[in-house]
């Protein structure tokens, strides 16, 4: 057992130590697509959501994955069992169009594309511990519904807000936000729960679809709708949401405050999401 864990291709050990050949796509062209999800008592939570996208990723990026479900929930198991105890993990795994010699045309049929996973010890933020955002005109590609590789936009964006001792940048295309650098957005306004459709601007995060399936069996609302800068900074409430932090309040945007007028329904939104992650989980994740 190790603290940190790395695969590669059926090979195991400790990941400071795994290597990866030098004509691995992902390094050339950040050719490939990645998932990345928490697991508490060695379960990885909902698992099947982020195979459904891994799939449709693969499919999208025509990269002939021929490994069924059932053999890549094995591997990632083999690799969670590798690990140190720790209450949360995060279990990330990525997988290109293979090795072969630098070339920008898709590889000979031969050529099979690469597994990598890596497990770590993860740290859940508290969910009591709001967001402080930055904001930045949107600059990536329009192919944001793939979650591939190519997270140069994303990391500079996410450094920026780092800089100025924040925790995530909103992105926006002209007025309409989009999400954030690695995180969906939604807002509570009027008792609605809204949040920018599923179409090629953003990612579909598996964060956000619970989000909206726990919204309305709880009676709220749901609007799957693009909403403006000034819609977002006039929001009752902005909710930021991914696999490693699940769902984070918003105070401040730009160093305005943001939110704060619908604490009753964002609490229940929360309670309820970190509810179902402990019931699919096993229960015993510590925040
Ligand atoms: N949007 C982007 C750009 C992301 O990178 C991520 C997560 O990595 C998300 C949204 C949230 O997706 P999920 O809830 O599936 O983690």
């Amino acid at each position: 057992m190790w603290k940190n864990v790395g695969y590669y291709n059926g090979e195991m050990g400790p990941l400071e130590e795994m290597k990866v050949p030098m004509g691995d796509r992902a390094l050339y062209f950040g050719d490939g697509i990645y998932e990345a999800t928490c697991v508490a008592n060695r379960v990885p939570f909902a698992l099947d959501d982020h195979l459904d996208r891994m799939y449709n990723s693969l499919r999208l990026l025509e990269i002939p994955f021929r490994r069924d479900r059932d053999w890549v929930r094995g591997e990632l198991q083999r690799v969670i069992d590798a690990a140190e105890d720790a209450p949360v993990h995060l279990l990330y795994w990525q997988i290109s169009r293979g090795n072969c010699p630098r070339s920008h045309p898709f590889p000979p049929k031969e050529v099979e594309p690469a597994l990598m996973i890596t497990i770590r010890p993860h740290q859940m933020k508290s969910m009591d511990r709001p967001y402080r955002l930055i904001s930045l005109e949107d600059n990536r590609f329009k192919l944001c519904n793939i979650k591939t590789l190519n997270l140069i936009p994303s990391v500079l964006a996410n450094q920026r807000a780092v800089e100025r001792g924040c925790d995530e940048a909103v992105l926006h295309r002209g007025t309409r936000v989009t999400e954030c650098a690695h995180s969906n957005i939604s807002i509570l306004k009027d008792g609605v729960l809204r949040t920018a459709p599923t179409d090629e601007l953003i990612l579909p995060g598996i964060t956000r679809k619970h989000l909206l399936a726990l919204a309305r069996e709880h009676g709220i609302p749901v609007e799957e709708t693009p909403f403006s800068m000034v819609e977002l900074m006039n929001a009752d409430e902005a909710i930021v949401t991914s696999s490693s932090a699940l769902c984070m309040r918003v105070e401040s945007i730009d160093g305005i405050p943001v939110g704060g007028r619908d604490q009753e329904r964002l609490k229940l939104l929360q309670a309820a999401y970190w509810e179902k992650f402990q019931r699919e989980t096993g229960g015993a994740a510590r925040r």
